[in-house]
């Protein structure tokens, strides 16, 4: 018997693995702009460190986790999630002591998560994320939320929704945790045993339920905004009037509440609207965490960030049928006739590709006639043709694929010639 894939997993084959590249292009280049620099950490980390930075009450910990025992006995995990490994390395290597701050960094790479594996949710999934950590100037959450937009916005995406709200700060949220364990306790016993454990641990988490979202007792659960303290209140009027001041669209949401225990103040997501994207809809999710840094051991360091998916993206290109602009076929094919042409083929080959031109020749010893079909397979703009006459006058015949025209070029000269032809 054959061996499978795992459940939940996936090849990236050759032909779609070209819009990965693209995607991580576009969002790279982006950072760039916005002044989000690269950091690359280890796939798998100290189990503990995710019970402490993402949060024992979460349902990453508790169900979706992939933990093992190495050889030395350590308890090590696949990462879920890139935020907690990006604090510990901001912590561990003391990147709050370097003189540039706030410390922006991105970072894209697999995470693991034992999930139902069903359409935008894998196992083994690509993310891509920023952090900004060392500032709670409200200008950075503006700034985050604004480049995730912007990613999605220079691939082409159209309908998206944004929505943020806040979650306060501490003195904001112990005032409604109160009162969310006095709205949901005295009908408890009518929810899942999930939200029965949250409702003294983690009770704003029963608002994140998936089992439970249409009970009657959802609706009408205290609104996070009626609770914010006069500081909150004003920090996340100034992230919505630099949202609107850079002509990002959002709409307010008080139910939403992020999945992770770390956050506080901004959090939000953005969802795909497009017709057809089906059940799950979140893109992408973020917000800001001003007790983590501590958490994982550090200085008191504010921070915020965002993670997406690169899965739920395409399936959200898609959707949207925006096809994105990449071309994978070959600018110059050779077609060689008689050994002596396929001899000089191979060195034509390799002047084109030290040049930096896509090509490519035959290497099934196919008729000529298979070699044109092979170049039209390889979406070829431009074929040379080298047989015994062109190799005695040291001349190519050059044919435009597009219109058929067809060019005697000097040997010498070819490479010239076919660079000046891709401009
Ligand atoms: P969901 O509510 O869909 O489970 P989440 O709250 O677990 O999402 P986060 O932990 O905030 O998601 O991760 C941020 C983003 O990562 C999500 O918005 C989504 O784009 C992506 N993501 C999360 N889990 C998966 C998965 N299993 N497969 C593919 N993408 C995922
Ligand atoms: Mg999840």
């Amino acid at each position: 018997m054959s061996i499978q894939i795992p459940r939940g997993t996936q090849d990236i084959l050759p032909g779609e693995v070209e819009k990965w590249q693209y995607i991580e292009k576009v969002a790279t280049d982006l950072c760039r702009a916005y002044q989000y620099n690269e950091i690359r950490t280890p796939i798998f980390e100290s189990s503990e460190l995710f019970t402490r930075g993402v949060g024992d009450t979460t349902d990453i910990v508790q169900k979706e986790m992939y933990m093992f025992e190495d050889r030395g006995g350590r308890s090590l995990a696949l990462r879920p999630e890139g935020t907690a490994s990006v604090v510990r390395s901001f912590v561990g290597n003391k990147l709050f002591g370097n003189a540039n701050q706030p410390t922006k960094l991105f970072y894209t790479g697999p995470m693991f998560r034992y999930e139902r594996p069903q359409a935008g949710r894998y196992r083994q999934f690509v993310q891509f994320g920023v952090e900004a950590l060392g500032s709670e100037d409200p200008a950075i959450d503006a700034e985050v939320l604004s480049l995730a937009m912007g990613i999605y916005k220079k691939l082409g995406l159209r309908k998206l929704k944004l929505v943020i709200n806040s979650l306060g700060d501490g003195g904001s949220r112990q005032a409604h945790r109160e009162a969310l364990i006095n709205h949901f306790k005295p009908r408890i016993g009518e929810f899942c045993s999930d939200c029965q454990n949250r409702l003294e641990k983690n009770p704003l988490r029963i608002l994140d339920c998936k089992k439970d979202r249409d009970h009657e007792l959802m609706a009408t659960a205290p609104s996070i905004l009626d609770y914010l303290n006069e500081e909150s209140n004003a920090y996340f009027e100034k992230v919505q009037s630099y949202l609107t001041s850079m002509d990002v669209e959002f709409v307010v949401d008080p139910t939403l509440v992020r999945g992770l225990d770390y956050y506080n103040h901004t959090a939000f997501e953005i969802m795909s609207e497009a017709e057809g994207f089906g059940a799950i809809t979140t893109l992408c999710g973020g917000g800001r965490y001003n007790g983590l840094v501590q958490e994982i051991g550090g200085p008191e360091t504010p921070g915020i960030g965002f993670a997406f998916s690169i899965e739920r993206l395409i399936a959200a290109l898609e959707a949207e049928k925006v096809a994105l602009p990449i071309h994978q076929g070959v600018d110059c094919y050779i077609v060689a006739m008689g050994e002596e042409a396929k001899a000089y083929g191979v060195k034509l080959l390799h002047q084109l590709r030290e040049a930096g031109i896509s090509s490519e020749k035959d290497y099934l010893d196919r008729k000529v006639k298979a070699q044109f079909k092979s170049a039209d397979r390889h979406q070829a703009k431009y074929v040379a043709v080298i047989g015994e006459n062109e190799l005695q006058e040291n001349k190519v015949n050059v044919k435009d694929m597009a219109t058929g025209e067809q060019e005697e070029v000097a040997i010498d000269s070819f490479v010239d010639h076919i660079k000046s032809k891709l401009v």
